[in-house]
């Protein structure tokens, strides 16, 4: 398997094949409304909308005599991605979209209550401080309480409250790569991490993780393993940091221990920044789920993110973290300061609210079963199907192997879906055909890499069970085309 790094500029070009714009409807999809139960959220609604994501332009759009940065070419940023060809606008309206990670459920009312609160109020509306309102970080402070190390974490200096854990971990970027440093990257990847390599000058470096074969006689597999002699291989001595990204985004796998020692023990050795993306940490099924700061030596070389919109089901609300040694935080925060100078004032108050009162009301251990419902809806749809999936052992993801499916060779795919890989042809046959849409996941790798792993889509379940119960319903039309 191929590993080393790939400088962008060479593989990630999308120079001379200018984006697509919104893709064609068919008009054949064979699901209808009356398939969707009347409450479901999944059908489009207006709001849906506003949940549009990536490229919003069109090649005529990008005529101009100034030229646009190159590291937006590098960065893959001019492409359309996978979240605007998959968004809910380009989908039939009552199509039941389990692309995009969002719920279709809303956030608890009493952590809605400290926005209200905030709101109502003369300084919730203004800035906040920019380190994050003192109440919500006193509020992180009694939450994590002794997770971390064997005191509290500091709330002036261990800890700086961003928009969003994307916005907190750009600022971490911008604050420790310099040009020409290489970030490894595991593949599949959450695919920002990309863009912030490569707009703050980094090379990344991509390691891929394996799908698990499993019992020939399961549908169900083990989760994706990563191979230590190829990450340790791909280290040089330009290597600054690792990402990792525990429960992973978009396969749902929940590194062990060991796993995370051997990774510890590699940025020890070679004295690495680690940027840990925990955001779906109180997700996990079943398992431990281990802070990689807590490994011996790695809490002055990690910081960790962390989001309100996973905890609370409140993606929109953009309030995430970075936590880490002081000396790690200042150059973030830093950094912070001068791409948004504070995050969201009222939403804080909301997320204060949700961590006070979070431990006592069972919010998360509730919460999570109620994942684990959904979870076992769709896994018992590809059972079913019989179509291989990887468990998930944590956030809110399934990949399901699509090997088998086959759809007719003349299938009108409209030219942006057409020129892309087989999972993309996949997933928007399933959308078209089944109602049903997923994501593919090869924008989730380098373009080098795409060719590795083009079977495997994926399928969130953060949606109410009845919209999980029709899907799973609508799949089982997917027989016909499974050879
Ligand atoms: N993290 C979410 C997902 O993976 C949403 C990401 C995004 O909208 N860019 O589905």
């Amino acid at each position: 398997m191929s590993i080393r790094g790939y400088i962008c500029l060479a593989v990630l070009s999308s120079c001379g094949r200018p984006p697509v714009a919104v893709a064609l409807h068919h008009g054949r999809h064979l699901a209808t409304a009356a398939n969707v139960p009347a409450d479901s959220k999944a059908v489009k609604t207006a709001e849906d909308t506003s949940t549009a994501s990536g490229a919003f332009h069109t090649a005529r759009d990008l005529l101009s005599p100034i030229k646009h940065a190159t590291r937006l070419t590098e960065g893959r940023a001019l492409r359309q991605d996978v979240w605007s060809v998959f968004n809910a606008v380009n989908l039939p309206s009552d199509c039941i979209n389990l692309g995009q990670g969002y719920m279709n459920f809303p956030p608890p009312d009493w952590a809605r209550e400290g926005a209200q609160e905030a709101l109502c109020s003369t300084m919730g509306n203004q800035y906040a401080h920019p380190k994050g309102i003192p109440r919500l970080r006193k509020a992180m402070q009694n939450f994590y309480g002794t997770q971390f190390h064997e005191r509290e974490l500091d709330m002036e200096t261990e800890m700086m409250v961003t928009n969003g854990a994307t916005e907190g971990q750009y600022a971490a970027f911008t604050a420790f790569v310099d040009p020409g440093d290489e970030v490894i990257i595991m593949e599949p990847f959450f695919d920002q991490y990309l863009q912030c390599v490569v707009f703050n000058g980094g090379v990344p470096v991509f390691v891929p993780l394996h799908p698990n074969a499993g019992d020939p006689g399961k549908r169900c597999k083990p989760t994706w393993t990563l191979d230590m002699d190829t990450l340790s291989r791909a280290i040089t001595p330009r290597t600054k940091m690792i990402v990792l990204n525990t429960p992973h985004n978009p396969i749902g796998k929940v590194f062990t221990r060991e796993e995370l020692e051997a990774i510890a023990e590699l940025a020890d050795k070679h004295n690495l920044l680690v940027i840990s993306d925990e955001v779906y940490e109180h997700l996990v099924y079943d398992r431990e789920h281990v802070r990689f700061a807590t490994l011996p030596g790695m809490w002055k070389r990690t910081i960790t993110v962390g989001s309100a919109g996973k905890l609370f089901a409140a993606t929109g609300w953009r309030v995430g973290w970075l936590i880490g040694p002081p000396a790690l935080i200042a150059p973030a925060y830093a950094a912070s300061l001068r791409l948004v100078y504070c995050a969201n004032t009222p939403m804080q108050g909301a997320v204060a609210v949700g961590l006070e009162q979070a431990g006592e009301r069972g919010f998360f251990e509730t919460q999570t079963n109620e994942y684990k419902e959904r979870k076992a809806i769709l896994t018992d749809a590809f059972e079913r199907l019989c179509l291989n999936y990887t468990q998930p052992e944590g956030a809110y993801f399934i990949t399901v192997d699509v090997s088998n499916l086959q759809w007719p060779a003349d299938y009108p795919f409209p030219q942006n879906i057409r020129d892309r890989r087989r999972d993309f042809h996949a997933a928007w046959f399933m959308a078209m055909e089944v109602g049903v849409a997923p994501l593919p996941l090869t924008d989730f790798y380098c373009d080098a890499h795409a060719s590795i792993n083009e079977n495997y889509i994926r399928f969130s379940y953060a949606k109410d069970l009845n919209t999980l119960r029709s899907a799973a319903e609508r799949l089982q039309s997917l027989k016909r085309y499974l050879k």
